[in-house]
């Protein structure tokens, strides 16, 4: 643990003892927050958490940088943000264990969670001189008009435990460029790999000659969260975790009238037709399904195939499933580690006990793996003679219910006929069922793919989903519109006042 938390350069601090913006806050008075490795079940470190007048202090803070940042030239606010990405190349092996250590999942998808930040800060970093508006024309002679981007306040930021840095990246270097600040709670799964990125940030700030633009409160969702989405101080939450808690988010930020970003819950399928690549789709399915162990928020959640190949179909994956290697996340050759804690055990346990009265049939899997550690559970299989109550839900652990169709339009009506919207794929070769999944009467998902699985998204594209998860956009694309405010300018520079729409008032 130190030999790795000195690979961060964090050998000379604390991490156990400070939350807050540059120059670390002492709170003596915050409790203990206990952060354990789920492989092995055994503590890594003590957090303490913020109070009540260090979030404050914070947000202050936040709110002061903000007088001076949002004024700095955007290109100059990009610069930070291409050498944050620069550091983070710079630890991406340590850094990316420290997410394996902390939360579960495997150390290539650690080490691609943090290729995930340096590659929105290269995206970032060009976006900054690409804020671009419109101009249009007037009516008015003499008259100009065109619409400007600026900067919007202190950006909330609240972190699910499933992707502890990712997430916080794709609207923090984003936000940066924009030119807002910030204000950090991340999951209490993973409050060390925060700290640890906040130090980077701290450390590439204080080059800048910067502080205050990225800060970070460690607390509990029910006292920092509810902070963060009471405080007409942040003119926009972006929220990530469960559509549970996003409906929570959603009310409390309306009723101050502030905006918010959600980014919530999936149930996400893939639709098999009878002449995919079964090989391709086998790939895409297991990596959808088994990927941080069944806890992504695009993990692959339900196969929806064509009754002609249900068969070969299964037994492809039964065979694929037999092959996965469970085990300490860190070491080389594991596919599936841990769940982020034993809860999540036994809600996975739980559900396959309303899998199995609703008429699911385990295929393989379906228990604890108590000799490898309390965190672990066997990837499950599960057959379905339709889409029951605990289809629709999702369910966070590596359980795959696979279904069956006869038409294309039924996989379609069976897809959609989930609440969640996140992420949706077809494997196909025929060019108009492909077609047919894209259209306006095709995947009502935030994302639909052809032959690509329904997890493990570049950051190029808008990220987010539909119906309950909660309609938000973020990384690439122009999801950088949401950390701005839009004004519309009109300039006159006739000597008259002619009014639009022709109205003539008085002389
Ligand atoms: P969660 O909803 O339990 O917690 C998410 C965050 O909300 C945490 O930081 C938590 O402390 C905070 N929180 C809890 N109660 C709060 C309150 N009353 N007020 C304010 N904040 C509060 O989710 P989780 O278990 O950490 O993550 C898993 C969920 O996140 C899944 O549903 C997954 O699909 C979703 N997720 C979605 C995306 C996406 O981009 N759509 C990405 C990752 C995870």
């Amino acid at each position: 643990m130190n030999a790795l938390l000195a690979r961060l350069n964090l050998r000379d601090t604390n991490p156990g003892a400070c939350t807050g913006p540059d120059g670390w806050l002492d709170d003596p008075d915050g409790t203990a927050l206990v952060s354990d490795n789920p492989a092995t079940g055994e503590p890594i470190a003590r957090v303490v958490q913020a109070t009540a007048a260090t979030y404050d202090r914070v947000v202050r803070t936040a709110g002061e940088a903000f007088e001076t940042w949002r004024q700095v030239p955007a290109p100059k606010r990009g610069a930070l943000v291409h050498d944050f990405g620069k550091a983070l190349r710079e630890v991406k092996e340590p850094l990316g264990e420290l997410v394996t250590l902390e939360m579960g999942k495997i150390k290539a998808e650690g080490m691609g969670e943090v290729q995930e930040m340096i590659d929105i800060c290269d995206f970032a970093t060009g976006l900054s001189r690409q804020l671009y508006g419109v101009t249009t024309q007037s009516e008015r002679p003499g008259h100009r008009m065109y619409e400007q981007w600026l900067p919007l306040g202190v950006v909330g930021i609240i972190t699910a435990f499933n992707f502890p840095t990712a997430v916080w990246s794709w609207n923090a270097a984003i936000a940066a460029v924009c030119g807002d600040t910030m204000v950090w709670k991340p999951a209490s799964a993973a409050p060390l790999t925060a700290l640890a990125v906040q130090h980077i940030a701290n450390r590439v700030s204080a080059d800048h000659g910067v502080r205050g633009v990225f800060t970070l409160v460690i607390g509990s969702g029910s006292d920092i969260g509810e902070r963060i989405l009471g405080d007409p101080r942040l003119p926009l939450v972006s929220f990530t975790g469960s559509v549970r808690m996003g409906r929570r988010a959603a009310e409390a930020v309306a009723r101050r009238l502030g905006r918010t970003i959600l980014e919530l819950g999936g149930n996400n399928a893939i639709i098999v037709t009878e002449d995919a690549d079964l090989d391709l789709a086998v790939r895409a399915i297991v990596f959808g399904a088994i990927g941080t162990a069944g806890q992504r928020c695009t993990s692959t959640r339900r196969i929806i195939m064509q009754r002609s190949i249900a068969s070969a179909l299964i037994r492809r994956l039964v065979q694929a499933y037999q092959q996965v290697t469970i085990g300490n996340p860190l070491d080389d050759g594991i596919l599936m580690g841990p769940l982020v804690n034993a809860a999540a055990v036994d809600g996975m346990m739980a559900a396959l006990e309303t899998i199995k009265t609703e008429g699911g049939e385990v295929l393989i899997g379906g228990r604890r793996l108590p000799e490898k550690g309390r965190c672990f559970a066997a990837p499950t299989l599960v057959r379905m003679p339709r889409q029951t109550p605990i289809v629709l839900e999702e369910t966070f652990a590596p359980i795959l219910y696979l279904l069956e169709y006869a038409t294309l339009d039924e996989a379609i009506a069976m897809h959609n006929a989930v609440p969640q919207g996140l992420s949706s794929a077809i494997f196909t070769r025929d060019l108009l069922a492909a077609e047919r999944f894209l259209s306006a009467t095709g995947s009502d998902c935030g994302i639909a793919n052809v032959n690509v699985g329904t997890s493990g998204a570049e950051i190029g594209l808008g990220f987010g989903g539909e119906k309950q998860t909660g309609g938000g956009r973020e990384a690439g694309s122009d999801a950088w519109k949401s950390y701005m405010r839009r004004q519309s300018n009109v300039i006159n520079w006739s000597r008259d006042l002619p009014l639009a729409q022709g109205i003539t008032f008085g002389s």
